[in-house]
């Protein structure tokens, strides 16, 4: 088995499907789905992401008891990182490691086991999960796609990630009035006005020094429409990335407010809910029995900083995980991912789907 998931793996890190090349993308896509001859293949596409859904019936079903997710698009990467070479029981490559040797497995257990299981299963193939996923899971979840259960095999080094921090971004905006830069006292300047904001926001969100459990904000962008030196500005703004933990969900937009005098105006961009599966769920406890059998050793639950597609199904109500293989390098010059841990990948997965 190790063999064909090499093979796959392989052969989709080697097209550069990165969100600037839309036909790769595609041929990313249908790379896989020819391994998929002969199931129920649902295709959807959205402001020119495709993306798919795979199960074994004729007809989808109301409810999948587990989608199995995987994305097949990747950052962009140095030309010879779309060449896949194999040193020393480490595969590297572009998405060697985010997350296309985990979406190989995946593909392949999902024809091995999909008539074994006596439940509806699902596997799910997206290709914009790097901007969003927006126009793939969110997409499908929109079009009525659901389930007991999502896992996307991102690399977690065996670890199930069960919760992750919701993303706000939101500008904040500050009016004075213009002078000449010789009369302060005829004006007010308002880069002024938002240096103090800046200052409560500060001492509100220190910014950590190590990775702690608690709500963060960054202060990304500071701009004026003014150009010149002997002027006062008369507008002033402020972006910033507020990264939450589930505790401050309801709470996070009232605590920014109520920092900011009523100069300053704020407006909301994004808000991007946190990914949360409670630790008690049945599927996660089963896993982890699996998990251990097989690895033996402990599978723990770990908390994400980062956001990824599982965001979307817990802001519809749907448990989910993500659960990958070994690897490292995400994002970098230097991506790999572990080979034997892609066997244990499998094997762990299979188990797993068997028993439920
Ligand atoms: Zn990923």
């Amino acid at each position: 088995m190790i063999d064909q998931i090499l093979k796959l793996a392989k052969q989709l890190i080697s097209i550069p499907s990165t969100k600037n090349s839309p036909k790769e993308i595609k041929k990313a896509l249908n790379v896989a789905l020819e391994e998929l001859e002969g199931f129920t293949v649902e295709r959807f596409e959205s402001n020119g992401s495709p993306s798919a859904l795979i199960y074994a019936g004729k007809t989808r079903p109301k409810k999948f008891k587990i989608i199995l997710n995987g994305h097949l698009d990747v950052v962009p990467g140095r030309p010879e990182q779309f060449n896949p070479r194999e040193v020393n029981g480490k595969l590297y490559g572009r998405g060697a490691d985010d997350m296309k040797a985990a979406s190989a497995v995946l593909i392949l257990l999902f024809k091995e086991i999909v008539n074994k299981v006596n439940y509806p299963l699902a596997l799910q193939l997206v290709t914009d999960e790097e901007i969003g996923g927006y126009d793939g899971v969110r997409y499908q979840i929109n079009k009525g796609v659901k389930a007991d259960f999502f896992i996307t095999g991102e690399t977690t080094e065996f670890k199930i990630k069960n919760e992750a921090k919701g993303v706000i971004w939101l500008k904040i905006i500050t009016k004075g009035k213009a002078a000449h830069g010789a009369y302060l006292w005829r004006g007010k300047n308002a880069l002024w006005g938002l240096k103090k904001i800046l200052d409560k926001i500060e001492k509100a969100f220190p910014v950590p020094k190590r990775p702690v459990w608690k709500t963060t904000v960054n202060l990304a962008k500071i701009s004026t429409p003014n150009m010149t030196a002997n002027k006062v500005p008369d507008s002033a703004e402020a972006l910033f990335d507020v990264r939450y933990i589930s505790a401050d969900t309801e709470t996070i937009e009232k605590k920014i407010k109520n920092l900011i005098s009523d100069e300053a105006k704020i407006e909301f961009l994004e808000n991007e809910p946190i990914h949360f599966s409670p630790k008690n769920n049945q599927h996660i406890l089963k896993l982890q029995e699996v998990g251990q059998e097989i690895l033996g050793k402990k599978i723990t639950t770990i908390k994400g900083y980062g956001a990824s597609d599982a965001r979307h199904y817990s802001r519809v109500g749907i448990a989910g995980i993500e659960f990958g293989p070994k690897g490292q390098g995400l994002h970098s010059d230097n991506e790999w991912i572990d080979t034997q841990s892609l066997k244990d990948y499998y094997q762990i997965l299979r188990q797993f789907l068997l028993s439920l």
